[in-house]
């Protein structure tokens, strides 16, 4: 990691898991990358939000991200820092820092992109707020992947925000850990209490593995009832991390904030603290197993789920994702189905693809409408509100954040706008087995 230059072949703005894929990848294919991010650590949503565990990723027993999405699964079990597909903030962080170094990737943290600067429809140079001091940066290509498609809004390229017909977006949770909880008396009392919990949960509880539990549906209603608890929290989910006794809890529910803007999130904020705070008293006073728990932490910013998405050459639909749509240009594939947690006055949506189905995401879908050299990953895919509650997982995110480094880094080695690489080229730099269907 050397020092700042006035330009690079690659800058990706944003480092969560998206933003760090890309970068290695681009990295690890001999191109000068930088990756831009605001907060003094990388990971994003994986550990600033304490998103655990990764989302489904396999079919029929074969794993579809590979590449920088195992080499972070990897570094994180030779730290013990991941059971089954939960792990720890602090071991993704390790992780990913590793990784990036190894690659030979620059980086440059606690700095916040302030300015996207156009020559007609490409971008020639982001403006980073560094230190209190405005740094003009330049690229040949730039990858979004900022959660909130920043560069696009900032650009003013096209994207789109929430429901197509009502403007809602999904719900927003701030994530907290918890120790010192007896998970054996936590199952125990699960099990002889079913019909207080979800009906999809699984009660042959094996101890190595991650374990969920979600409900305590009666506690929840009495205690809102009695005004102890906010009433948008509408049950305690938690899954277990590597030390047992140890909890991750997936619970708070914000409801009616449109977190793309700090003054909206600083309310987010203030009400995902009160909520964990009224969640925590009711485990440690009324629920079996937590009597002698403690809350470890809280999570450094509260988990958004969707906010900006941009329009890319393709829109990926609920459809493809219902229907395991494929594609000659593929570049991604995924088994998650459409997940959106409901706003208010919104019913919350699951609905899981069929046992063995999986479906595509196409290059098209990386490359942002009207701009010469922007790609997008992660979170910031160009998608409609259902797509993207499929396409936002961890998983998925990697995977598109290495088909935008690889895209990248073809794009500048072959010195050809990033629409005229030919997609074969590119499916041979990507690890997902994607040319088993040739
Ligand atoms: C509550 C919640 C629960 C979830 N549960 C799961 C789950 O169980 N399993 C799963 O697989 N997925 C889950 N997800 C989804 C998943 O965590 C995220 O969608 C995914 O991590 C997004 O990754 P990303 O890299 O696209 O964006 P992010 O992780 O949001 O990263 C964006 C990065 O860009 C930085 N940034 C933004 N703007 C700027 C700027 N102007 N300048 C510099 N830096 C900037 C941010 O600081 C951040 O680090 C959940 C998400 C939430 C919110």
């Amino acid at each position: 990691m050397n020092e700042l230059k006035t330009k690079y072949d690659v800058i990706v703005a944003g480092a969560g898991i998206a933003g760090i894929s890309a970068a290695v990848k681009a990295a690890r294919e001999g191109v000068s990358v930088l990756l831009i991010e605001h907060y003094g650590f990388v990971g994003g949503m994986s550990t600033a939000g304490m998103v655990s565990p990764f989302m489904k990723h396999s079919v029929n027993g074969e794993t579809l991200v590979r590449g920088v999405f195992e080499d972070i699964e990897i570094e994180m079990r030779n730290r013990n820092g991941m059971i089954d597909n939960g792990f720890y903030a602090s071991a993704f962080r390790a992780a990913s820092f590793n990784l990036l170094k190894n690659a030979d990737c620059n980086l440059l943290l606690h700095s916040e992109i302030l300015k996207v600067n156009r020559i007609g429809n490409t971008i020639d140079s982001l403006t980073v707020l560094i230190n209190g001091i405005e740094y003009v940066i330049r690229a040949n290509v730039f990858i979004d992947t900022t959660g909130d498609a920043q560069l696009l809004y900032l650009g003013n390229f096209p994207f789109a925000k929430g429901d197509e017909k009502t403007g809602k977006l999904q719900a927003l949770t701030l994530f907290f850990r918890m120790i010192n909880i007896d998970i054996k008396v936590v199952t125990e009392y699960a099990k002889a209490n079913k019909d207080n919990f979800f009906d999809w949960m699984e009660y042959n509880f094996d101890f190595k593995k991650i374990i969920s539990i979600a409900g305590y549906f009666k506690q929840v209603k009495k205690a809102i009832s009695e005004g102890r608890l906010q009433e948008d929290v509408q049950y305690i989910f938690f899954t277990t991390l590597p030390e047992s006794g140890e909890g991750s809890f997936n619970t708070s529910n914000i409801l009616g904030v449109d977190a793309s803007t700090s003054y909206n999130l600083t309310q987010a904020e203030l009400l995902g603290r009160k909520q964990v705070e009224q969640v925590v008293k009711l485990l440690q006073s009324e629920i079996p197993g937590f009597e002698n728990s403690i809350l470890l932490e809280t999570a450094v910013q509260v988990g958004v789920r969707e906010t900006r998405r941009a329009i890319g050459d393709y829109i990926v639909t609920g459809d493809d994702i219902k229907s395991g749509h494929k594609f000659d240009d593929a570049v991604a594939r995924a088994v998650y189905g459409i997940d959106i947690h409901g706003q208010k006055d919104e019913e919350s949506r699951m609905e899981h693809l069929p046992e063995g189905q999986y479906y595509e995401i196409p290059v098209r879908a990386l490359i942002v409408k009207e701009a010469e050299n922007l790609l997008v990953a992660g979170r910031c895919i160009s998608s409609t509100r259902e797509g993207h509650s499929a396409l936002r997982i961890q998983p998925t995110s990697s995977a598109t954040g290495e088909a935008c480094g690889a895209l990248a880094a073809l794009s500048v080695k072959q010195n050809k706008p990033v629409r005229k690489i030919n997609y074969c080229d590119l499916q041979n730099l990507i690890s997902h087995n994607l040319k088993k269907k040739a």
